[in-house]
């Protein structure tokens, strides 16, 4: 880039004679200078309980058995094991299986409804596994055999889980 010869401008020239400058001192070259540009990684990472996760993988990927007890709080209230929302089915059964067609005439729960209040009363409650497989099959033993079948079934939810969720106004009641 040229720059402007300012030694011939006369009103420059004028200024710095009323100033009193005889001559303008040459500024010495800079220094070079190195530009760093600090660039500052953050990394978040939650230490998890290596337990926890072996816990909540069982519980996606399989069932877990339970004590009635241990899932529910209120009556109708969601049922949660350790803090995590979980369904109850009856793995070991003995109705209409058809692992060909992969369904049971079972049914799944989601609430601490009558027929789990009901099960709780009479003692049964040890039949009932949990999980939170998010694929819509359960793990099933038919027991109609001499030697039990093991398969994979859908089920539908409890009609009485779903009164208590209405009641609770989980889901609306025109929505089922
Ligand atoms: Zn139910």
């Amino acid at each position: 880039m040229k720059l402007p010869d300012y030694s011939r401008c006369v009103e420059l020239n004028q200024l710095l004679e009323a100033m009193g400058v005889k001559k303008i001192p040459s500024v010495p070259a800079l220094p070079p200078d190195h530009f760093k540009r600090e660039v500052v990684k953050t990394y978040t990472r939650e230490e998890l309980d290596p337990k926890d996760v072996a816990f909540d993988n069982l519980l996606k990927e399989g069932a877990i058995p339970v004590d009635i007890e241990d899932i529910t709080l209120l009556p109708d209230e969601l049922l949660e094991l350790n803090g995590r929302k979980v369904c109850a089915y009856i793995r070991d059964q003995k109705g209409r299986v058809d692992f060909y067609n992969k369904i049971s005439n079972y049914k799944y729960h989601l609430c601490n409804c009558s027929t789990i209040q009901g099960m709780k009363n009479i003692g049964r409650e040890h039949r009932y596994l949990t999980t939170q497989r998010s694929d819509g099959f359960f793990e099933v033993h038919n027991l109609t055999f001499t030697r039990y079948k093991k398969g994979i079934a859908r089920m539908e939810l409890c009609k009485n889980c779903i009164e208590s969720m209405e009641k609770k106004e989980f889901i609306s009641h025109l929505s089922i």
